[in-house]
């Protein structure tokens, strides 16, 4: 079996608790528009067996601590279940944290890969049908739902991340739908929202492929936090 993989982070502080050792996965279904990795959309050349990849991630065992450990992201790691099931059984044997970036959106049963996985980092791409199609401009918000179903029914710890692109999220109306929506997820430890920004746009026109951001503004750091300190309070407030 073999992982086509894209980059791999060592000493990575940012995806999970920890200090980890992030594996960036190469294919997506999705394509948002403001994503950083289009390269990452398909296939890669670079490719590793279960063997290789549980290697790799093994070595920096010593500075993974009582948090840290590894994380699977992307692209869509999920699209890599089957490798992926193999590769965590062997590192539960070996006691290391797993961490799961996605968006929930995979073409084969991932259940029992999820019993291996003792954090889910779910990438929340909008709340509602149209929205979410809006975004990734695909028509996945019901697969993305259903991983949600199922991840919860197996109690699995959630942080949410929540990309705030202007126009579209930065709005009480959305902020109260965010939490209507997290209300099906029981165990979640931590959100984030993250300021949409147009780091990837030079790697599009490399590519030669359309930027469907090129007319929205990026989301100013202090204007996000804001609204994450107003998503906080509604959150939090117990009232409705
Ligand atoms: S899910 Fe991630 S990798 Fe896939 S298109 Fe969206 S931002 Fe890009």
């Amino acid at each position: 079996m073999i992982g086509s993989v894209a980059s791999i982070e060592t000493f990575g502080t940012q995806d999970g608790p920890g200090i980890r050792t992030v594996i960036f996965f190469n294919e997506c279904k999705l394509r948002c528009i403001y994503c950083h990795n289009p390269e990452m959309w398909n296939k890669g050349i670079k490719n590793y067996s279960v063997e290789e990849l549980f290697l790799r991630i093994i070595k920096n065992k010593e500075y993974y601590g009582e948090n840290g450990g590894v994380t699977f992201s992307g692209g869509e790691p999920l699209l890599h279940s089957e490798f992926l099931l193999e590769l965590c059984k062997k590192l539960k044997n070996e006691n290391i944290h797993i961490a799961l970036d996605t968006a929930g959106i995979a073409e084969v049963d991932y259940e029992e890969l999820l019993k291996y996985v003792d954090l889910i980092i779910f990438d929340v791409k909008h709340i509602n049908e149209e929205g979410y199609k809006l975004i990734t401009r695909t028509n996945n918000f019901n697969k993305a739902n259903k991983f949600l179903s199922v991840a919860n029914k197996l109690n699995k710890k959630f942080w949410i991340r929540q990309v705030i692109v202007p126009g579209i999220m930065d709005n009480c109306d959305y902020l109260i739908g965010l939490k209507e929506y997290l209300k099906r997820i029981n165990n979640i430890e931590k959100i984030e929202f993250l300021p949409y920004h147009k780091l990837g746009c030079e790697k599009y026109i490399k590519i030669g492929i359309p930027y469907y951001c090129e007319n929205i503004k990026e989301m100013d750091k202090i204007t996000c936090e804001n609204l994450y300190n107003k998503f906080l309070e509604i959150y939090n407030d117990n009232n409705d």
